[in-house]
This record gives C-alpha cells, sequence and structure tokens, in this order.
C-alpha cells in the first residue's frame, strides 16, 4: 500500500467513481501478478472490503463493482460474489459480466438485472478474446436496452490492443441498438477521433476517464485532442479510475483532470452530477 489515504474528499463535495474494479481475493490477486510480470505496478492491494474503505476515504460516495471471467466456468461464482460484496458496501454500483459465447447468459443476464439488482454489463473484450456484438449477444443488449441497464466496455486500442477490442464492434452494436446505454472506458483511448465520431453519432454513448490524463509512465495516457473538443459532450462525460489496478496515487487520477483548465461546472458534471443522474443515485 503506498498511496496516502485522504480523510477528507480529493474533490470538493464528494465525487462517483464509475470505473472501479472488485474482484473476489484469490482472482484480485491473479490479475495483479498478471499486471505486474507486464511491468505494472499496482499501486493499492488488499482484501476488497479494505479497499472499499480506501476508496470511500478518498471521496467516493459512490463506486461501480467491475469485474469479468477469463475463462468459461467462472461467470456465476464471480456474479455471486459481486451480489454478496455489493450488499455490504455502502455506495457500491454492481456490474455482471459474460463471456461471448457461454451457454446461459442470457438467464444469468435476467436473474442479475431482476431479483440482484445489477446496474449493468462490463465487458473486457482484451481479456475474453472474443467479439463484443457476436449475435448470442443480442438478446442480452436487448435485454438491457429495455431495462436501461448500463453497458460497460473497454473497447480501443489502450493500453494493449488485440483483435477484439476495436471501435468498429461497439459501432456495429450501438448501429443495431442505439438504445442500449453505454459507457466506453479510457475515453475510447488510443482512438480517441473515433470515440469522438461516435459520440456524436450516438446519443446513448459515454466516455470515462480512466487512466487518461494522468501523469503516468505505463502508457502513453494523454489525451491526445484539444480538451475544447470534448465540451459538446459535457453531460456524457464520468470520472472513472480503474482503482485499485493503478501503477500512481489516486490522488494523480483526480488532480491530473483538475489540472486541464476545465470550468468548475465541466467538473462538478464529471466527477458527480454526470453518474449520480445516469445511475439514478441518492
Ligand atoms: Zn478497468
Amino acid at each position: 500500500m503506498n498511496g496516502t489515504e485522504s480523510t477528507s474528499s480529493l474533490f470538493p463535495g464528494g465525487f462517483v467513481d464509475a470505473h472501479a474494479h472488485f474482484f473476489p481475493p484469490r482472482m484480485f490477486s491473479a490479475v495483479w501478478d498478471f499486471f505486474e510480470t507486464h511491468n505494472w505496478r499496482i499501486n493499492y492491494k488488499g482484501d476488497p472490503d479494505f479497499l472499499a474503505d480506501v476508496l470511500r476515504g478518498f471521496g467516493a460516495s459512490h463506486f461501480t463493482v467491475l469485474n469479468y471471467p477469463h475463462k468459461p466456468g467462472v461467470r456465476d461464482g464471480l456474479a455471486e460474489w459481486t451480489r454478496d460484496f455489493s450488499a455490504r458496501q455502502q455506495g457500491s454500483i454492481p456490474f455482471g459480466s459474460l463471456l461471448p459465447g457461454e451457454p446461459g447468459n442470457l438467464e444469468a443476464a435476467a436473474r442479475w438485472f431482476g431479483d440482484w439488482g445489477f446496474r449493468g454489463l462490463k465487458m473486457q473484450p482484451l481479456v475474453s478474446c472474443r467479439p463484443i456484438n457476436q449475435p448470442d449477444m443480442y438478446p442480452v443488449f436487448e435485454l438491457m436496452a429495455e431495462r436501461g441497464k448500463w453497458f460497460v466496455v473497454h473497447a480501443g486500442t489502450a493500453p494493449y490492443p488485440n483483435e477484439f477490442t476495436s471501435l468498429d464492434d461497439l459501432e456495429a452494436l450501438l448501429s443495431d441498438i442505439p438504445e442500449l446505454k453505454t459507457i466506453l472506458c479510457h475515453m475510447g483511448g488510443f482512438d480517441f477521433e473515433k470515440a469522438l465520431a461516435m459520440m456524436e453519432k450516438f446519443p446513448n454513448l459515454h466516455l470515462d476517464t480512466a487512466m487518461i490524463f494522468v501523469d503516468a509512465k505505463v502508457f502513453d495516457s494523454a489525451f491526445a485532442l484539444p480538451d475544447e473538443r470534448l465540451l459538446p459532450f459535457a453531460d456524457r462525460i464520468v470520472f472513472g479510475s480503474d482503482f485499485p489496478n493503478i501503477p500512481y496515487d489516486f490522488s494523480e487520477a483526480v488532480d491530473g483532470l483538475k489540472r486541464r483548465g476545465f470550468d468548475d461546472a465541466f467538473l462538478r458534471g464529471v466527477f458527480r452530477e454526470n453518474s449520480r443522474r445516469m445511475f439514478e443515485l441518492d
């Protein structure tokens, strides 16, 4: 644990973290080992309940609980863990995750979005190595559009691409189901230009700021376009951190955005008001 915990919020009035990860302890350790053998130091490690405390200590009033299976057979156990963890964590916003092609996906999603109260689905094509818009996923996305659930997807080429991370797959999906409320992680990096073109085209598309706008040495995390380009989308950009899997102090995620010269109204929207409206937080 290298971070400095704060007892007052890093953003005045508190913030919502729309991109935070929580895994069962053994999976967390496996994820961290993977990152660290790839030269990606993890700044915050510990028991998931402890880490939720740390995140609230930074000033997060609410945070998503994002995780994802890396192989078939993991889905249901992971979702049960998410359900139980979120039930005891104040401010948590639970998400499920699916591997395209795994039998029972639609039934699992219907269970999560019904009784379990999950707010959406996170997908990680870099890990799942399957197209997000496989035909078998369409009933799931249609159910989500109908129920107003959120699709959080890490597509784009940052920090590393594979053949499944192209924004083209997301664009094809949103062309078919434009009602699907979607948050594209990492501002769509490194495909910023294409991401903003998609923001123009799809009014239900949103962006999260995770690991962009920070001064970090792991990969080129700079937003490569003029900041003014973001102003038309001020109500569709949300703060996300990627906590705890970040190789720098959490405060950098907040301060990096504050340094950019956005006005207070923009920052309040990004750090708090947009997420509160989108997730209907009290
Ligand atoms: Zn992430």
